[in-house]
């Protein structure tokens, strides 16, 4: 919504994007974080061989989860890449739900073969796409920390709207989050003040009696981005 920053060329270039990411509306984490996923998610589009880690990865959590598949359900060109990760999910299930594994008589003689089968399909391991945004949100949420006493990062910050509430909640249990803590809360409340004033104005002017007054963008826009500050940006609002 609101113009994007200046911002100071001699920053050390993760500082730098970070900056980039504060000049606009939106927590700078889940944007941070939306990109890595989604460059994650176009590797395993585009490269038809995946590496070891990440192969093991998707083995363990039985694919991605459910809002990173259906982002990726929609990338361009995904087809033959869904394909191709899918189908190892598809073989492992096979292999786990395998009839000599599951028969009476064998291991499973006299025990619950419904119970024990559910917990083979259980995945063990979070989707990586996930696990690749929670550490992007380590990394810069770490370097904001350190960042935000200096007065571009506040006011990129503020023209933000503030990191999200569940952002919020995960740098303020990082190390050094003390040290950062009054900067940090100002900032966060002057955002959150300036949205409360522009929801109240945009309820009052949905009253019959108040129609005629105009209500400006940020009036206007206020009921949706309260929202991006109370749950954060998605794949869609990202
Ligand atoms: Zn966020
Ligand atoms: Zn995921």
């Amino acid at each position: 919504m609101e113009g994007k920053h200046k911002v100071d060329p001699g920053l050390a270039p993760l500082q730098i994007e970070l900056r980039e990411a504060m000049g606009r509306w939106g927590c700078p984490l889940c944007r941070l974080s939306i990109k890595a996923e989604h460059a994650f998610i176009a590797s395993l589009t585009y490269e038809r061989v995946l590496d070891l880690k990440t192969r093991d990865a998707l083995k363990a959590s039985r694919g991605l989860c459910e809002s990173h598949t259906r982002y990726w359900q929609h990338v361009q060109g995904s087809a033959l890449g869904i394909a191709i990760v899918s189908r190892v999910s598809v073989l492992d299930l096979l292999r786990d739900t395998d009839e000599a594994k599951t028969r009476p008589g064998s291991l499973f003689r006299r025990r619950d073969r419904a119970g024990d089968t559910a917990a083979r399909l259980e995945e063990s391991g979070p989707c990586p796409a996930c696990e690749i945004g929670a550490g992007t949100v380590q990394r810069f949420g770490a370097l904001l920390l350190q960042d935000i006493e200096d007065e571009a990062a506040q006011e990129g910050l503020l023209a933000s709207g503030g990191v999200c509430l569940p952002h919020l909640r995960t740098i303020l249990q990082l190390r050094h989050a003390e040290r950062a803590f009054d900067a940090l809360m100002r900032v966060q409340r002057q955002a959150w003040a300036k949205l409360m004033g522009e929801l109240e104005e945009f309820i009052r002017k949905n009253d019959y009696r108040f129609t005629d007054e105009p209500m400006s963008e940020a009036e206007a826009t206020s009921w949706t981005r309260v929202l991006d500050v109370l749950q954060g940006l998605n794949d869609k609002t990202g």
